[in-house]
């Protein structure tokens, strides 16, 4: 039997986000600048690369598999891969196949998505107000999203919407969203912005809405109950006494979250980043392509898993944004 992944804090590595692509039809403003700049496709791991990379990582003991981006699923013949990782889901390897993504393509692939074994999905959503979504995502449109959210929940997928809290911008916002997700049925988490890439021109602090203010907003209209309830990921959660409601919360500047991380993460290029808010990572590109066997790239992954670190250091306090990554975050995927 392959020993599973430990990294140096004894923590087992059961859960991989890949990015598919660093390409996008949204330009949100806290993850891109308006005009970004592409790889070149030659960079990218091909369809079938990224097919045995996250297979070597599955025989690894990875159980859950989130696809990402930039957005997941404008990659061009991105349904040939999720096929061909549903395979994992019938011979009971991976536990659950999921994906981040922006939500406007959701009409086209929902069903196809429900048919191969997917069950959840987050949507990215930080607004319910048309001129204000299209504002924060440049490029996209409220209804588009919307009709994708409805034609997720009606092949049966859960839904959980994320939304990054972002001062001035939907902090008056926070009602709407907790009713909206109450009526429609779906999980709500609220994220932090992270300090990841030049945004040309735009300021971290300026959009930086600290999610203890938000809880203290929510407790003016409901009751908080923490619960220990965790879904594998970073969010913690509390449930509304009034509604039943489960809010999670991601917190990784005012709480910091590490000491349970059980993640890493792949670049659309095969960059293997052990942290999200650290530099060091491992290329699984050369290896992948330096031979036809996997040996070299499962020595590859047990090399950069023995230096995990233990955490990151991103921090907003003394009003500087310390410990940024150069990376934006459609590069290492959210
Ligand atoms: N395009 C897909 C989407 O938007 O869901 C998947 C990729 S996107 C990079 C993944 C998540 O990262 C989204 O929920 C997005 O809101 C979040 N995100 C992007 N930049 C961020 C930042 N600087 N801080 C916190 N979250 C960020
Ligand atoms: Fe695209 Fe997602 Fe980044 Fe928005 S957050 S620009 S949808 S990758």
């Amino acid at each position: 039997m392959t020993a599973p992944l430990i990294d140096p804090f004894a923590r087992a590595i059961t859960y991989l986000r890949v990015s598919v692509t660093d390409r996008c039809d949204f330009r949100c403003v806290y993850c891109m600048a308006e005009h970004m700049t592409f790889l070149p496709k030659a960079e990218l791991l091909t369809l079938e690369e990224l097919d045995r990379l996250c297979s070597a990582f599955v025989r690894l003991g990875v159980q859950k598999l989130r696809i990402t981006g930039g957005e997941p699923l404008v990659r061009k013949g991105i349904m040939t891969f999720f096929r061909a990782m549903s395979r994992h889901l019938e011979s009971g390897a991976l536990r659950e196949l999921t994906l981040t993504t922006n939500g406007s393509q959701l009409t086209r692939f929902a069903d196809e998505l429900a048919a191969i074994g997917v069950r959840r999905i987050n949507v990215s959503l930080d607004t319910l107000d048309p001129d204000k979504f299209h504002r924060i995502t440049r490029w996209g449109r409220l209804d588009q999203v919307l009709e994708g959210i409805e034609a997720a929940k009606s092949v049966g997928l859960r839904v959980k919407i994320n939304a990054v809290a972002l001062k001035g911008f939907n902090e008056n916002e926070l009602f709407g969203l907790v009713d909206w997700c109450g009526a429609e049925g779906h999980d709500l988490t609220f994220i932090e912005v992270m300090p990841m890439g030049d945004l040309g021109g735009e300021d971290r602090l300026d959009q930086y809405w600290s999610l203890k203010d938000l809880r203290a907003r929510l407790e003016t209209r409901f009751t908080l109950n923490d619960t220990t309830e965790r879904t594998g990921g970073p969010a913690r959660y509390v449930r509304l006494a009034e509604t039943g409601q489960r809010i999670g919360f991601i917190t990784p500047l005012t709480h910091n979250f590490c000491e349970s991380c059980n993640r890493v993460r792949v670049t659309c290029t095969g960059e293997l980043y052990m942290c999200l808010g650290q530099e060091d990572m491992a290329d699984l590109r050369a290896p992948l392509r330096a031979s036809a066997g996997d040996g070299p790239l499962e020595a590859a992954i047990r090399a950069a898993i023995s230096r995990k670190p233990k955490g990151h250091d991103f921090d907003y306090s003394r009003q500087t944004v310390a410990g940024q990554v150069s990376r934006h975050m459609s590069h290492t995927g959210g």
